[in-house]
Protein backbone atom coordinates (compact mmCIF):
# COMPACT_ATOMS: atom_id res chain seq x y z
CA UNK A 1 0.00 0.00 0.00
CA UNK A 2 1.22 3.52 -0.67
CA UNK A 3 0.06 6.62 0.62
CA UNK A 4 1.01 10.09 -0.88
CA UNK A 5 0.06 13.18 0.24
CA UNK A 6 0.94 16.73 -1.82
CA UNK A 7 1.62 19.27 0.66
CA UNK A 8 4.41 19.05 3.86
CA UNK A 9 2.63 21.91 5.27
CA UNK A 10 0.61 21.55 8.87
CA UNK A 11 -2.32 19.54 7.21
CA UNK A 12 0.12 17.21 5.65
CA UNK A 13 2.32 16.87 8.23
CA UNK A 14 -0.11 15.77 10.84
CA UNK A 15 -1.78 13.49 8.49
CA UNK A 16 0.99 11.49 8.25
CA UNK A 17 1.49 10.86 11.84
CA UNK A 18 -1.90 10.12 12.43
CA UNK A 19 -1.89 7.76 9.23
CA UNK A 20 0.95 5.60 11.68
CA UNK A 21 -1.14 6.19 14.76
CA UNK A 22 -4.27 4.78 12.95
CA UNK A 23 -2.49 1.51 12.65
CA UNK A 24 -1.70 1.92 9.09
CA UNK A 25 2.05 0.23 8.19
CA UNK A 26 2.38 0.99 4.55
CA UNK A 27 4.29 3.55 2.64
CA UNK A 28 3.73 7.13 3.32
CA UNK A 29 5.26 9.93 1.17
CA UNK A 30 5.12 13.14 2.51
CA UNK A 31 6.00 15.61 -0.89
CA UNK A 32 6.89 19.29 -0.24
CA UNK A 33 7.57 22.06 -2.57
CA UNK A 34 9.08 24.13 0.32
CA UNK A 35 12.42 23.21 1.52
CA UNK A 36 11.27 22.83 5.13
CA UNK A 37 9.30 20.30 6.53
CA UNK A 38 6.08 21.32 8.20
CA UNK A 39 6.35 24.40 10.07
CA UNK A 40 3.90 26.73 12.07
CA UNK A 41 2.81 30.16 10.39
CA UNK A 42 1.40 32.07 12.83
CA UNK A 43 4.80 33.46 14.08
CA UNK A 44 5.65 34.71 10.56
CA UNK A 45 3.20 37.79 10.66
CA UNK A 46 4.25 38.72 14.34
CA UNK A 47 7.01 36.96 16.47
CA UNK A 48 9.73 36.57 13.27
CA UNK A 49 8.78 40.23 12.16
CA UNK A 50 9.42 41.65 15.53
CA UNK A 51 11.66 39.71 18.32
CA UNK A 52 15.28 40.25 18.75
CA UNK A 53 17.08 38.23 17.79
CA UNK A 54 14.81 36.07 15.43
CA UNK A 55 13.19 33.42 15.95
CA UNK A 56 14.13 29.85 14.71
CA UNK A 57 12.25 28.27 12.06
CA UNK A 58 8.97 26.57 14.56
CA UNK A 59 8.77 23.44 13.23
CA UNK A 60 6.03 21.03 14.24
CA UNK A 61 8.04 17.73 14.27
CA UNK A 62 11.50 17.28 14.94
CA UNK A 63 13.18 15.41 11.68
CA UNK A 64 13.75 12.41 14.38
CA UNK A 65 9.79 11.68 14.27
CA UNK A 66 8.97 11.39 10.66
CA UNK A 67 12.29 8.91 10.46
CA UNK A 68 10.89 6.96 13.73
CA UNK A 69 7.59 6.75 12.06
CA UNK A 70 8.73 5.59 8.62
CA UNK A 71 7.16 8.92 7.15
CA UNK A 72 9.46 9.58 3.67
CA UNK A 73 9.78 13.50 3.66
CA UNK A 74 10.51 14.51 -0.19
CA UNK A 75 10.70 18.53 -0.11
CA UNK A 76 11.43 21.27 -2.32
CA UNK A 77 9.90 19.19 -5.05
CA UNK A 78 5.98 19.74 -6.27
CA UNK A 79 3.40 17.52 -7.35
CA UNK A 80 2.92 18.70 -10.89
CA UNK A 81 0.36 16.27 -11.84
CA UNK A 82 -2.72 14.35 -10.63
CA UNK A 83 -4.19 11.71 -12.31
CA UNK A 84 -7.41 9.66 -10.05
CA UNK A 85 -7.82 7.18 -12.81
CA UNK A 86 -4.73 5.35 -13.46
CA UNK A 87 -4.23 6.20 -9.83
CA UNK A 88 -0.70 8.02 -10.37
CA UNK A 89 1.08 11.71 -9.77
CA UNK A 90 3.89 13.09 -11.76
CA UNK A 91 6.38 15.18 -10.04
CA UNK A 92 8.17 18.74 -11.03
CA UNK A 93 11.35 16.22 -12.23
CA UNK A 94 8.70 14.20 -14.95
CA UNK A 95 9.08 11.27 -11.90
CA UNK A 96 5.81 8.98 -12.14
CA UNK A 97 4.53 7.54 -8.86
CA UNK A 98 1.65 5.16 -8.28
CA UNK A 99 -0.18 5.20 -4.75
CA UNK A 100 -3.25 3.80 -3.52
CA UNK A 101 -4.82 6.31 -1.85
CA UNK A 102 -3.60 9.87 -2.34
CA UNK A 103 -4.39 13.36 -0.05
CA UNK A 104 -4.23 16.91 -1.42
CA UNK A 105 -3.16 19.26 1.19
CA UNK A 106 -1.47 21.70 -0.84
CA UNK A 107 -3.48 24.52 1.32
CA UNK A 108 -2.67 28.29 -0.45
CA UNK A 109 -0.88 31.11 -1.53
CA UNK A 110 -0.84 34.95 -0.85
CA UNK A 111 -3.08 36.51 -3.02
CA UNK A 112 -1.35 39.13 -5.13
CA UNK A 113 -2.75 42.27 -6.38
CA UNK A 114 -3.51 42.36 -9.64
CA UNK A 115 -3.20 46.15 -10.49
CA UNK A 116 -0.02 48.10 -12.11
CA UNK A 117 2.59 47.97 -9.49
CA UNK A 118 1.46 44.99 -7.55
CA UNK A 119 4.58 43.51 -8.02
CA UNK A 120 5.95 46.05 -5.80
CA UNK A 121 4.08 44.70 -2.66
CA UNK A 122 5.47 42.52 -0.57
CA UNK A 123 3.41 39.51 0.27
CA UNK A 124 3.48 36.92 3.41
CA UNK A 125 2.83 33.27 3.48
CA UNK A 126 6.09 31.46 3.87
CA UNK A 127 9.11 31.66 5.62
CA UNK A 128 10.86 33.32 3.08
CA UNK A 129 8.18 36.26 2.64
CA UNK A 130 8.67 36.50 6.22
CA UNK A 131 12.73 36.74 6.80
CA UNK A 132 12.19 39.85 3.58
CA UNK A 133 9.37 41.76 5.45
CA UNK A 134 11.92 41.66 8.49
CA UNK A 135 14.49 42.78 7.08
CA UNK A 136 12.95 45.83 4.89
CA UNK A 137 11.07 46.83 8.53
CA UNK A 138 14.26 47.48 10.18
CA UNK A 139 14.64 50.53 8.22
CA UNK A 140 11.35 51.27 6.77
CA UNK A 141 10.02 54.65 8.68
CA UNK A 142 6.52 54.44 7.09
CA UNK A 143 4.67 51.40 6.08
CA UNK A 144 1.60 51.60 3.74
CA UNK A 145 -0.31 47.92 4.71
CA UNK A 146 -2.89 47.27 2.16
CA UNK A 147 -5.63 45.05 3.31
CA UNK A 148 -7.22 45.01 7.09
CA UNK A 149 -7.62 41.22 7.41
CA UNK A 150 -6.46 39.22 10.05
CA UNK A 151 -2.75 39.18 8.32
CA UNK A 152 -3.09 42.44 7.41
CA UNK A 153 -3.41 43.49 10.58
CA UNK A 154 -1.47 41.34 12.42
CA UNK A 155 1.50 43.32 9.88
CA UNK A 156 0.26 46.51 10.83
CA UNK A 157 0.53 45.52 14.16
CA UNK A 158 4.07 44.60 14.22
CA UNK A 159 4.84 47.11 11.74
CA UNK A 160 4.17 49.87 14.19
CA UNK A 161 6.02 47.66 17.42
CA UNK A 162 9.10 47.72 15.21
CA UNK A 163 8.92 52.10 15.14
CA UNK A 164 7.15 52.29 11.55
CA UNK A 165 4.38 55.14 11.22
CA UNK A 166 1.67 52.81 9.98
CA UNK A 167 -1.32 53.23 7.35
CA UNK A 168 -3.54 50.98 6.72
CA UNK A 169 -6.04 50.98 3.80
CA UNK A 170 -9.36 48.90 2.94
CA UNK A 171 -11.77 48.78 0.58
CA UNK A 172 -14.51 47.09 3.09
CA UNK A 173 -16.16 49.46 5.52
CA UNK A 174 -14.38 48.20 8.37
CA UNK A 175 -12.07 45.78 9.94
CA UNK A 176 -11.61 41.95 9.53
CA UNK A 177 -15.19 42.24 7.70
CA UNK A 178 -15.11 38.12 6.71
CA UNK A 179 -14.56 37.29 10.39
CA UNK A 180 -15.87 39.27 13.29
CA UNK A 181 -19.41 41.30 13.78
CA UNK A 182 -19.66 44.72 13.57
CA UNK A 183 -19.06 45.34 16.88
CA UNK A 184 -15.88 43.38 16.94
CA UNK A 185 -14.63 45.62 14.21
CA UNK A 186 -14.97 48.21 16.51
CA UNK A 187 -12.71 46.61 18.84
CA UNK A 188 -9.77 45.79 16.62
CA UNK A 189 -10.27 49.53 14.92
CA UNK A 190 -9.80 51.02 18.55
CA UNK A 191 -6.50 49.14 19.12
CA UNK A 192 -5.00 50.19 16.15
CA UNK A 193 -5.83 54.03 16.31
CA UNK A 194 -4.71 53.72 19.94
CA UNK A 195 -1.19 52.22 19.03
CA UNK A 196 -1.24 55.41 16.35
CA UNK A 197 -2.30 52.84 13.73
CA UNK A 198 -3.69 55.56 11.01
CA UNK A 199 -7.07 53.45 9.01
CA UNK A 200 -8.94 54.05 5.75
CA UNK A 201 -12.09 52.30 4.88
CA UNK A 202 -13.80 52.23 1.68
CA UNK A 203 -10.52 52.96 -0.12
CA UNK A 204 -10.15 51.12 -3.53
CA UNK A 205 -6.14 51.15 -4.20
CA UNK A 206 -5.43 51.21 -8.50
CA UNK A 207 -2.04 50.92 -8.64
CA UNK A 208 1.50 51.34 -6.82
CA UNK A 209 4.49 54.05 -8.09
CA UNK A 210 8.01 53.62 -7.43
CA UNK A 211 8.33 58.12 -6.81
CA UNK A 212 11.41 59.80 -7.34
CA UNK A 213 12.77 60.20 -3.82
CA UNK A 214 12.77 56.14 -3.54
CA UNK A 215 9.38 55.95 -1.86
CA UNK A 216 6.00 54.11 -3.15
CA UNK A 217 3.16 56.10 -4.25
CA UNK A 218 -0.34 54.04 -3.52
CA UNK A 219 -2.98 55.68 -5.85
CA UNK A 220 -5.71 55.28 -5.29
CA UNK A 221 -9.65 55.47 -6.54
CA UNK A 222 -11.27 59.04 -6.43
CA UNK A 223 -7.35 60.84 -6.59
CA UNK A 224 -6.05 59.94 -3.03
CA UNK A 225 -2.70 59.20 -2.76
CA UNK A 226 -0.63 57.59 0.05
CA UNK A 227 3.29 56.74 0.19
CA UNK A 228 5.86 54.77 2.27
CA UNK A 229 8.97 53.43 2.46
CA UNK A 230 7.34 49.81 1.61
CA UNK A 231 3.98 48.55 0.75
CA UNK A 232 2.62 45.02 2.04
CA UNK A 233 -0.61 44.00 0.92
CA UNK A 234 -2.60 40.98 2.94
CA UNK A 235 -5.29 41.11 0.56
CA UNK A 236 -6.44 36.73 1.05
CA UNK A 237 -5.06 33.53 0.30
CA UNK A 238 -5.90 31.93 -3.02
CA UNK A 239 -6.11 28.00 -2.43
CA UNK A 240 -3.59 25.85 -5.03
CA UNK A 241 -6.54 24.35 -7.26
CA UNK A 242 -4.81 23.83 -10.51
CA UNK A 243 -3.78 20.63 -9.75
CA UNK A 244 -6.93 19.46 -9.05
CA UNK A 245 -9.38 21.21 -11.46
CA UNK A 246 -6.85 19.77 -14.15
CA UNK A 247 -7.57 16.31 -12.40
CA UNK A 248 -11.40 17.18 -12.68
CA UNK A 249 -12.07 16.89 -9.26
CA UNK A 250 -15.75 18.95 -8.12
CA UNK A 251 -14.44 22.71 -6.82
CA UNK A 252 -16.54 25.53 -5.11
CA UNK A 253 -14.12 27.97 -4.13
CA UNK A 254 -11.48 24.80 -2.51
CA UNK A 255 -12.12 21.45 -2.91
CA UNK A 256 -15.08 19.93 -2.07
CA UNK A 257 -15.04 16.93 0.31
CA UNK A 258 -17.27 15.27 3.07
CA UNK A 259 -17.10 15.21 6.58
CA UNK A 260 -14.34 11.79 6.12
CA UNK A 261 -11.89 14.05 3.43
CA UNK A 262 -13.32 12.17 0.42
CA UNK A 263 -13.48 14.28 -2.88
CA UNK A 264 -15.54 13.30 -5.58
CA UNK A 265 -12.60 11.22 -7.23
CA UNK A 266 -12.71 7.54 -5.56
CA UNK A 267 -9.31 7.00 -3.15
CA UNK A 268 -8.55 11.07 -3.36
CA UNK A 269 -8.54 12.61 -0.32
CA UNK A 270 -7.98 16.35 0.94
CA UNK A 271 -7.58 18.54 3.84
CA UNK A 272 -6.87 21.72 5.69
CA UNK A 273 -7.10 25.00 4.31
CA UNK A 274 -7.72 23.63 0.12
CA UNK A 275 -10.88 22.32 1.10
CA UNK A 276 -14.40 23.38 0.74
CA UNK A 277 -15.93 20.94 3.41
CA UNK A 278 -19.15 19.84 4.86
CA UNK A 279 -19.51 20.45 8.03
CA UNK A 280 -22.52 18.50 10.00
CA UNK A 281 -23.29 20.40 12.37
CA UNK A 282 -24.04 24.32 10.36
CA UNK A 283 -24.79 21.47 7.55
CA UNK A 284 -23.40 23.46 4.78
CA UNK A 285 -19.72 23.68 3.37
CA UNK A 286 -17.36 25.36 4.93
CA UNK A 287 -13.76 27.10 3.54
CA UNK A 288 -11.38 28.19 7.12
CA UNK A 289 -7.87 28.59 6.78
CA UNK A 290 -6.83 28.59 10.41
CA UNK A 291 -4.29 26.62 12.45
CA UNK A 292 -6.53 24.76 14.40
CA UNK A 293 -8.99 23.41 11.52
CA UNK A 294 -5.20 22.20 9.52
CA UNK A 295 -4.47 20.43 11.89
CA UNK A 296 -7.62 18.45 13.40
CA UNK A 297 -8.39 17.99 9.79
CA UNK A 298 -5.36 16.96 8.71
CA UNK A 299 -5.63 13.94 11.53
CA UNK A 300 -8.81 13.08 10.83
CA UNK A 301 -8.60 12.80 7.26
CA UNK A 302 -5.42 10.74 8.01
CA UNK A 303 -7.19 8.45 9.54
CA UNK A 304 -10.35 8.01 7.41
CA UNK A 305 -7.48 7.07 4.81
CA UNK A 306 -6.48 4.11 7.01
CA UNK A 307 -10.25 3.07 8.39
CA UNK A 308 -10.35 5.06 11.59
CA UNK A 309 -13.57 7.31 10.28
CA UNK A 310 -15.60 9.67 11.99
CA UNK A 311 -16.96 12.66 10.64
CA UNK A 312 -15.58 16.03 10.82
CA UNK A 313 -17.30 18.27 13.04
CA UNK A 314 -14.80 20.88 15.06
CA UNK A 315 -15.82 24.07 15.62
CA UNK A 316 -14.26 26.79 13.60
CA UNK A 317 -11.59 28.56 15.76
CA UNK A 318 -8.77 31.04 15.16
CA UNK A 319 -7.05 33.17 17.04
CA UNK A 320 -4.80 36.62 16.08
CA UNK A 321 -2.58 38.44 17.79
CA UNK A 322 -2.48 42.50 17.58
CA UNK A 323 -0.64 45.40 19.68
CA UNK A 324 -0.15 42.76 22.74
CA UNK A 325 -4.15 41.69 22.87
CA UNK A 326 -5.52 38.03 22.07
CA UNK A 327 -8.51 37.87 20.25
CA UNK A 328 -10.04 34.78 19.78
CA UNK A 329 -13.39 33.55 17.57
CA UNK A 330 -14.86 30.73 17.40
CA UNK A 331 -18.21 29.26 15.15
CA UNK A 332 -19.74 31.50 12.48
CA UNK A 333 -19.85 35.22 14.22
CA UNK A 334 -20.35 36.60 9.81
CA UNK A 335 -23.73 34.12 9.45
CA UNK A 336 -25.07 36.22 12.94
CA UNK A 337 -28.66 37.77 13.21
CA UNK A 338 -27.86 39.18 17.01
CA UNK A 339 -24.89 40.30 18.88
CA UNK A 340 -24.49 40.54 22.41
CA UNK A 341 -21.63 42.34 23.83
CA UNK A 342 -21.24 41.14 27.43
CA UNK A 343 -20.34 44.42 29.92
CA UNK A 344 -16.55 43.83 30.80
CA UNK A 345 -15.04 46.40 33.34
CA UNK A 346 -11.49 46.84 31.80
CA UNK A 347 -11.91 48.22 28.75
CA UNK A 348 -8.90 45.70 27.18
CA UNK A 349 -11.45 42.63 27.80
CA UNK A 350 -14.27 42.36 24.67
CA UNK A 351 -16.44 39.67 24.74
CA UNK A 352 -19.66 39.11 22.26
CA UNK A 353 -21.66 36.72 22.01
CA UNK A 354 -22.87 36.04 18.34
CA UNK A 355 -26.93 34.35 17.42
CA UNK A 356 -29.10 32.85 14.75
CA UNK A 357 -32.28 33.56 13.80
CA UNK A 358 -33.47 30.42 16.25
CA UNK A 359 -31.92 32.38 19.16
CA UNK A 360 -28.82 29.35 19.76
CA UNK A 361 -25.30 30.83 20.14
CA UNK A 362 -23.08 30.47 16.56
CA UNK A 363 -20.18 32.41 17.30
CA UNK A 364 -17.98 34.45 19.86
CA UNK A 365 -15.29 36.55 20.02
CA UNK A 366 -13.56 36.97 22.99
CA UNK A 367 -10.50 39.73 23.46
CA UNK A 368 -8.22 39.02 26.73
CA UNK A 369 -10.46 36.76 27.91
CA UNK A 370 -9.86 32.85 27.04
CA UNK A 371 -11.92 31.42 29.82
CA UNK A 372 -15.47 32.20 27.86
CA UNK A 373 -13.87 30.50 24.80
CA UNK A 374 -14.24 26.86 25.36
CA UNK A 375 -17.90 27.46 27.45
CA UNK A 376 -18.68 29.27 23.88
CA UNK A 377 -17.75 26.22 21.62
CA UNK A 378 -20.09 24.18 23.94
CA UNK A 379 -22.55 26.61 23.89
CA UNK A 380 -22.40 26.83 20.28
CA UNK A 381 -22.28 22.66 19.74
CA UNK A 382 -25.26 22.41 22.23
CA UNK A 383 -27.04 24.32 19.18
CA UNK A 384 -30.11 25.46 21.54
CA UNK A 385 -31.67 28.47 21.99
CA UNK A 386 -29.71 30.71 24.81
CA UNK A 387 -31.29 33.18 27.21
CA UNK A 388 -30.20 36.69 25.76
CA UNK A 389 -30.60 38.34 29.30
CA UNK A 390 -28.22 35.86 30.80
CA UNK A 391 -25.58 35.86 27.59
CA UNK A 392 -25.51 39.64 28.46
CA UNK A 393 -24.96 39.48 32.49
CA UNK A 394 -20.98 38.89 32.71
CA UNK A 395 -21.70 37.68 36.06
CA UNK A 396 -23.33 34.67 35.03
CA UNK A 397 -20.59 32.38 33.53
CA UNK A 398 -21.43 30.92 30.31
CA UNK A 399 -20.57 27.25 31.29
CA UNK A 400 -23.91 27.71 33.36
CA UNK A 401 -25.80 27.89 30.50
CA UNK A 402 -24.45 24.96 28.42
CA UNK A 403 -25.99 22.76 31.89
CA UNK A 404 -29.33 24.99 31.31
C1 LIG B 1 1.44 34.64 8.10
C2 LIG B 1 0.37 33.73 8.60
C3 LIG B 1 -0.07 33.84 9.92
C4 LIG B 1 -1.09 33.03 10.41
N1 LIG B 1 -1.53 33.19 11.69
C5 LIG B 1 -2.56 32.44 12.13
C6 LIG B 1 -3.08 32.66 13.44
O1 LIG B 1 -2.59 33.51 14.21
N2 LIG B 1 -4.13 31.90 13.86
C7 LIG B 1 -4.69 30.94 13.06
O2 LIG B 1 -5.66 30.28 13.48
N3 LIG B 1 -4.21 30.71 11.81
C8 LIG B 1 -3.17 31.44 11.33
N4 LIG B 1 -2.68 31.23 10.05
C9 LIG B 1 -3.31 30.19 9.21
C10 LIG B 1 -2.62 28.81 9.28
O3 LIG B 1 -1.24 28.93 9.34
C11 LIG B 1 -3.05 28.04 8.03
O4 LIG B 1 -4.44 27.84 8.14
C12 LIG B 1 -2.34 26.70 7.90
O5 LIG B 1 -0.98 26.89 7.66
C13 LIG B 1 -2.93 25.90 6.74
O6 LIG B 1 -2.28 24.67 6.64
P1 LIG B 1 -2.37 23.75 5.33
O7 LIG B 1 -1.48 22.60 5.61
O8 LIG B 1 -3.79 23.51 4.99
O9 LIG B 1 -1.81 24.65 4.15
P2 LIG B 1 -0.29 25.33 3.93
O10 LIG B 1 0.19 25.76 5.25
O11 LIG B 1 -0.53 26.30 2.87
O12 LIG B 1 0.55 24.09 3.45
C14 LIG B 1 0.45 23.56 2.15
C15 LIG B 1 1.83 23.19 1.66
O13 LIG B 1 1.70 22.54 0.38
C16 LIG B 1 2.68 23.04 -0.50
N5 LIG B 1 2.24 22.79 -1.87
C17 LIG B 1 1.31 23.46 -2.59
N6 LIG B 1 1.16 22.92 -3.83
C18 LIG B 1 2.01 21.88 -3.88
C19 LIG B 1 2.31 20.92 -4.89
N7 LIG B 1 1.69 20.92 -6.07
N8 LIG B 1 3.26 19.99 -4.63
C20 LIG B 1 3.88 19.97 -3.43
N9 LIG B 1 3.64 20.85 -2.43
C21 LIG B 1 2.71 21.78 -2.65
C22 LIG B 1 2.75 24.51 -0.11
O14 LIG B 1 3.91 25.14 -0.58
C23 LIG B 1 2.72 24.39 1.41
O15 LIG B 1 3.99 24.13 1.93
C24 LIG B 1 -1.66 32.04 9.55
C25 LIG B 1 -1.21 31.93 8.21
C26 LIG B 1 -0.22 32.75 7.76
C27 LIG B 1 0.25 32.62 6.31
Amino acid sequence: MTHIIVGAGQAGGWAAIAMRQAGYEGRILLVGDEAWRPYERPPLSKAVLTDEPEPPVAYFHPAERFVELGIELLLGTSVAQLDPAAHGIRLSDGQRLEYDRVLIAAGGRARHLPIPGGEKAHYLRTIEDARLIRTKLATARRVVCIGAGVIGLEIASSASKRGAEVTVLEALPRAMGRSVSPEGAQFIESLHRDAGVMLHFGVIVDAIESAADATLRVSCRGGIEFSGDMVLAGVGMQRNLAMAEHAGLALEGGIVVDEFGRTSAPDVYAAGDITAFHHPLFNRRLRLESWRHAQNHGIAVGKAMCGEASPYDDIPWFWTDQHGVNLQVAGLPADAVRTIVRANAPPSVFTAIHLAEDGSVIGLTAANDPRVVRAGQALIKARCPVDPDALADPDVPLQHLIRR
